[in-house]
């Protein structure tokens, strides 16, 4: 099996699957309305078919692979989803992005299936304001989860906060102190227009240099790298055991060194975060031999990248730029 390269030259190999769009949190920047539940669940894809998708992808060139929603762990077969992808050699990289409520009922049991690396969203460390960014969350539950998948040994447990401007933007020196004492890495992500009005995005947008000048005030910045070549930029702060990592799809985007491709619980592959553009992969699914047919529409998503010399490095144009129409529950962060 030989590596794979889009039409830009980018190496492509690493899957994210939404596995589904549900959802025990309802943040307000995330999804829209109250929460939908059984419609959406008769949507998704069978575990057997995650897997055959996942198998497909493997033998083409994929090592990476990330589980996310909607919460991955609403999947009723997520258990089971994680332990027979981490048993397929090709796979060397196996995570999870979650909100982390459940954590504390499976992070033990998802270590032992295989999962390696877990991303806990967070964004806020105060409860009431936590309360109103999830419209119901429960802080404290979602420490417990930080807690238990630290205890259960993945390594690391990255941290994501989506940073938003007047809501908790003033928390960022809190959430850098957690990576002074602990192997966190905490990072921040610019809030991206995906299925919204510019008009919202305008009012919540913070580009990520603010981090930075704002943690100048906690001491020196060391820049430092991820270990696995993910958009993100790292530093870490003088004599702290964790780091602290900057996500900027706006204000200086990555989209040249771009390596993914994504898959929708009901079976779309997507090209591109920020872009409508779907290959359906559902109906091949249920052919009698799917895996040509399935390699087909995982080269056409490739030839469907879109032009990395083409995004603008602006925020407020690269906003304008976005043209999806779904929520990011419904495509998986
Ligand atoms: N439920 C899981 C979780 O909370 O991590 C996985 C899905 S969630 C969609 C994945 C990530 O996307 C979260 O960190 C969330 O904050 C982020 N996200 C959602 N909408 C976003 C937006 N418009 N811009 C930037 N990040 C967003």
């Amino acid at each position: 099996m030989g590596d794979l390269f889009d039409r830009f030259g980018r190496k492509i190999n690493y899957l994210r699957l939404s596995v589904t769009e549900r959802c025990n949190l309802n943040c307000f920047y995330c999804r829209s309305g109250p929460l939908p539940c059984y419609d959406q669940q008769k949507k998704e894809l069978q575990k057997d078919d995650f897997l055959q998708i996942i198998r497909t992808a493997a033998g083409m060139g994929i090592t990476r692979v990330r589980f996310t929603g909607g919460e991955p762990l609403l999947y009723p077969q997520i258990v089971a989803l994680v332990e027979e992808t981490a048993r397929m050699k090709a796979i060397k990289d196996l995570s999870m992005t979650t909100n982390g409520i459940l954590l504390p009922k499976f992070a033990y049991t998802l270590a032992e299936a295989g999962l390696k690396r877990i991303n806990i969203s967070i964004d806020s460390l105060q409860a009431s304001r936590f309360k109103r960014i999830t419209r119901g969350g429960i802080l404290d539950s979602v420490l417990m989860g930080i807690e238990t998948a630290l205890d259960a040994g993945f390594t690391p447990v990255k941290l994501n906060i989506v940073l938003l401007k007047n809501i908790n933007e003033g928390e960022i020196i809190d959430f850098v102190k957690m990576t002074q004492e602990q192997n966190l890495h905490v990072r921040f992500i610019e809030y991206m227009p995906i299925g919204s009005e510019l008009v919202s995005w305008k009012k919540y947008f913070v580009p990520l240099q603010k981090v930075i000048e704002v943690c100048k005030e906690l001491g020196k910045l060391i820049p430092t790298t991820g270990e696995h070549g993910g958009p993100a930029r790292y530093f870490r702060l003088e004599d702290s055991v964790g780091k602290v990592g900057l996500i900027t799809p706006l204000s200086r985007h990555f989209c040249d060194s771009c390596n993914r491709l994504r898959v929708t619980s009901d079976g779309k592959i997507k090209p591109c975060l920020l872009s409508a553009t779907e290959v359906d992969a559902s109906a091949v699914l249920r052919e009698k031999n799917p895996l040509p047919l399935l390699k087909q529409k995982f080269r056409e998503a490739i030839n469907l990248k879109p032009d990395p010399s083409r995004v603008a490095n602006n925020a407020v144009e690269r906003a304008k730029q976005l043209d999806g129409y779904r929520k990011m529950n419904e495509i998986g962060g």
